[in-house]
């Protein structure tokens, strides 16, 4: 209970380098591998590949076999109830601030390229873009904190993959309002894109709706299936513009994260563990780590932790 309460309040980023960092540990990963979870790899390894989906794939069969950290074990491992299970993806880093900012930059791109804005230059057309986007924030009482959509605001420059430069709830906003525009008006000739546009959104709608730390079964089946139709699909627009020398659809070891999140066999609602709120809580805890000495760094950041537990334990139950 208390190890899981210090989860739910730190959150875990999405990469390896920052776990690391935050928890103090020392194990730098295998020259080849990307993920603090399983021992899946950049490539060259078979079905280790982190890319590789298929009911085959053998990192699946190695989720949490092995520690993240060398000896001596960290602190927070003597937590009441600790297991390594209890960490997971944090939802914001690797979606909204990771994949989801890699889909819809190069979808926003591709579909400016392909005119399905009205316009005759591009200039024309973001403008638009913008026009129906600050259209659907208002109707659906979203935010977007930007003024509007620019080349800039999404990386476009001809040698760089697309990428939004956005919050999270600006990622989440345009997520759900490209999702609505390719399902009421399809691009001719996209149908991936769309379908990858759709699936992702759907996920992140049912984990959004659920209120509560755990999907019932219905909802994590629904989330396996949307979720392995976006993967497939992902992976195949990435391979498509490959071949066709185009910077488009940027896989990442984020998008291997967002596997783990999306094919999960548990029913976790990864929704309700991200770090929406906690940012501000990490910086502070990240301040002490960094003003003790390395040593005792993360039993300080524990202990400073849990002086505020019966005040956090105060209001849950309120
Ligand atoms: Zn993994």
């Amino acid at each position: 209970m208390v190890a899981e309460h210090f989860w739910y309040c730190m959150g875990v980023r999405g990469d390896w380098k920052a776990f690391c960092q935050m928890l103090c540990l020392t194990r730098e990963p295998a020259k080849n591998e990307v993920c603090w979870i399983c021992h899946a790899t950049k490539g060259n390894d078979g079905n280790l590949d982190l890319a590789y989906t298929n009911t085959e794939c053998r990192w699946k069969g190695t989720e949490y076999q092995s520690l993240p950290w060398d000896h001596p074990d960290p602190v927070l491992t003597e937590l009441a109830g600790f297991d390594i299970r209890m960490a997971h993806p944090d939802l914001l880093h690797c979606w909204h601030l990771g994949v989801g900012r890699d889909l819809l930059g190069a979808a926003l791109k591709v579909l400016i390229k392909s005119q399905y804005f009205p316009g005759r230059t591009h200039k024309q057309r973001l403008a638009a873009a913008t026009s129906s986007l600050k259209r659907f924030v208002k109707n659906h009482k979203l935010s977007f904190s930007k003024k509007k959509l620019s080349k800039p605001m999404m990386n476009w420059t001809s040698h760089e993959f697309p990428e939004l430069r956005t919050k999270g709830a600006d990622t989440f906003a345009i997520g759900m309002w490209l999702a609505h525009l390719v399902e009421t008006n399809p691009p001719a000739g996209l149908n991936d894109l769309s379908t990858a546009l759709w699936t992702s959104n759907n996920v992140l709608t049912i984990l959004a709706r659920n209120k509560t730390f755990f999907l019932s079964d219905q909802e994590r089946h629904q989330v396996n299936v949307l979720g392995r139709l976006f993967i497939d699909t992902y992976i195949r627009l990435a391979h498509q513009a490959i071949l066709s020398g185009e910077r488009l659809y940027r896989t990442r070891p984020k998008f291997h994260l967002v596997q783990h999140v999306f094919l999960s066999e548990r029913s976790l609602n990864y929704q309700r563990y991200a770090t929406w709120v906690d940012e501000d809580a990490n910086k502070k805890l990240m301040k002490i780590n960094r003003s003790t000495h390395r040593r005792t760094a993360a039993k300080r950041v524990l202990e400073r932790w849990l002086v505020g537990v019966p005040t956090r334990l105060a209001k849950l139950r309120s």
